[in-house]
């Protein structure tokens, strides 16, 4: 079962919460790995995402992310690569490069904001199509402009089912509460503003239906 992280920009804690949740679900006692399908990164960058991915896991950095897909260039992955005369590459190769093991659950963190390019022919829009998460967790900031940001992200995600988290809430900050409010409200989307809130409404989603009792 793939859980997707999605952002609705980039730098919104992407990696934080993925990180967050998957050391939460292995201290639950589930199986859970972690995939970063490609990264991009300022060379002078201490631990990359997939180096903070792996120290929650439990895998190899080069598991989270295969070490061809690691570019040193702090711009969207395809213009990274191109920029340094790294191969093109499409979504389908990220996709098929994943190795999500067949059982438990795989945290997938995908890249920049919803629609900012992942491959040559792709954003993470394509990436849900094609890998089909059981649910998409989508990282927000907490503050002005989120709802915009959330409602645009959620009309590029349908049909997909999403969670929407806003990092760095602060339940003293007016315009926070306000905006979780409006989140549910208005637009019926699940709205989370903890991680332990995150970690068990996220646990109970996947939980599979308890099978029907027939009336006596
Ligand atoms: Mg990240």
């Amino acid at each position: 079962m793939i859980v997707l992280v999605a952002g609705t920009g980039t730098g919104v804690g992407k990696t934080f919460v993925a990180a967050a949740v998957v050391r939460a679900w292995r201290a639950r006692g589930f199986a859970v790995s972690v995939r970063k399908p490609v990264q991009s990164f300022s060379p002078a960058d201490t631990g990359t995402d997939a180096e903070l991915l792996a120290s929650a896991s439990g895998e190899d950095p080069h598991t989270v992310c295969p070490p061809h897909r690691w570019i040193p260039a702090a711009m969207a992955p395809p213009i990274a690569a191109g920029k340094l005369g790294l191969p093109p590459f499409t979504t389908e190769e990220l996709v098929r490069e994943l190795a999500a093991p067949a059982h438990g659950l795989t945290v997938v963190e995908s890249v920049g904001g919803v629609r900012s390019p992942i491959s040559i022919d792709g954003d993470t829009t394509d990436l849900a199509d094609a890998i089909d998460p059981a649910l998409v967790l989508l990282v927000a900031d907490a503050g002005l402009g989120t709802i915009n940001a959330v409602r645009l992200s959620l009309d590029a995600l349908a049909p997909h089912r999403v969670v929407v988290f806003l990092n760095r809430f602060d339940p003293n900050d007016e315009v926070h509460v306000e905006n979780a409010e409006w989140l549910r409200s208005h637009q019926g989307v699940v709205t989370l503003t903890s991680l332990d809130a995150l970690v068990v409404t996220v646990s109970d989603l996947l939980r599979p239906p308890a099978p029907v009792v027939p009336e006596a």
